[in-house]
């Protein structure tokens, strides 16, 4: 018997990573991931590596059944190391095991709304060849074949992401045509941000037998019409439990304010963030940091649910659907749980 791994790593490619993958073709059955051999690439071709000096390690961190293939086979999500065994410069996982590692008390737990764009060639799915469609205002949510474009995609995509074990929690039409969104986790920073990378390598193995392009670009069409973000819902047990939840929330909001933190956060966020964050739109400027209740024009919003429970978990509306999860999560966790820390709340 053989199976079929297909080997999935994150490139070098400035100033937003892409995917890569290929096949390695293995005997028996499928092993838990620490057990599946490292391989490796050439990084040359994937800005890792200089011509000279060009072989990359790839080390399986994480895996799942392969719902495209089916069968015994699977995906493997892998980090890059220099053939030394030091992280590439690219390996970002990498700087998060440390700091996931170090707050794990605190039981931080993500959700990730991943929004993107499908295109067919050069236009959104569902705008004209000529010109552009009706104004945004109907398509959020929406339903019927005026205002929906590519939802057998998004089905299908849905259906892969539940067949391979991802903790996948939702999907939903976005404000343009063409834009949708899908939603992962709540689990914690390493597992959310695992998911995320294999969910996205589906979507657009998915969508490639529909002749169709999915983009993670923040935004896809200029003039008025919503990017695409990822807004990143997070809590720690603090946050969650006990009876002082909303001083830990409160905590967490103020910490991602204090100096130099909006700046730190919102420059690693996503390349084109400032392309996005406009104010308008229901977004903060970039340059500027406001928390608020219900207030989806926040950079941190807090659902008004949370603040009826006075408890439960606050959302950075900041992340640039191009963001790398492993980045995001590093700076909330290290920001907000050393804040937490810091006032005793943790
Ligand atoms: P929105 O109203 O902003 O569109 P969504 O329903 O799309 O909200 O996404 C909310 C996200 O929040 C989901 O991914 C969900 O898993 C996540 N979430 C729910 N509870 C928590 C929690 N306690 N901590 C972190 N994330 C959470
Ligand atoms: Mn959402
Ligand atoms: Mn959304
Ligand atoms: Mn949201």
């Amino acid at each position: 018997m053989t199976f079929k791994a297909e080997y999935i790593w994150i490139d070098g490619t400035e100033p937003t990573a892409k995917l890569r993958s290929k096949t390695k073709i293995m005997a028996g059955s499928p092993a838990g991931v620490e057990e599946l051999p490292l391989w490796g690439f050439d990084g040359s071709s994937t800005n890792q590596a200089e011509g000279h000096a060009s072989d990359r390690v790839l080390k399986p961190v994480f895996s799942c059944q392969d719902p495209i293939r089916g069968g015994e086979n699977i995906l493997v999500l892998c980090e890059v190391f220099d053939i030394d065994g030091t992280p590439h410069a690219s390996n970002t996982r990498a700087l998060l095991r440390p700091v996931a590692e170090r707050f794990a008390a605190q039981e931080a737990i993500f959700g990730i709304e991943q929004e993107y764009t499908f295109f067919d060639g050069a236009r959104p799915l569902g705008f004209p060849v000529n010109g552009f469609p009706a104004a945004q205002g109907g398509y959020y949510c929406g339903v019927g074949a005026d205002e929906i474009f590519g939802r057998e995609i998004v089905e299908k995509h849905l259906d892969h992401c539940l067949a391979a074990g991802l903790s996948i929690s939702g999907i939903n039409a976005e404000v343009m045509p063409g834009q949708w969104e899908f939603q992962v986790g709540p689990v914690g920073p390493l597992e959310v941000s695992d998911q995320l990378w294999i969910a996205r390598w589906l979507l657009y193995r998915t969508a490639e037998d529909f002749d169709v392009s999915a983009t993670l670009d923040p935004k896809p069409v200029k003039g008025d019409w919503n990017g695409a973000g990822a807004h990143t819902n997070f809590s720690t047990r603090a946050m969650r439990e006990g009876d002082r939840s909303w001083d830990a929330i409160i905590t967490a909001c103020e910490a991602l304010g204090e100096g130099s933190k909006p700046m730190d956060h919102v420059k690693n966020y996503g390349a084109g963030i400032d392309d996005r964050l406009t104010g308008l739109h229901e977004t903060a400027p970039w340059d500027q940091y406001k928390y608020g209740v219900s207030d989806r024009g926040a950079s941190v919003r807090i659902p008004w649910q949370v603040e009826v429970d006075k408890k439960g978990y606050i959302e950075d509306r900041r992340p640039n659907a191009n963001v790398d999860p492993y980045v995001v999560t590093r700076l909330i966790v290290d920001t907000c749980c050393a804040g937490l820390e810091k006032a005793g709340q943790a």
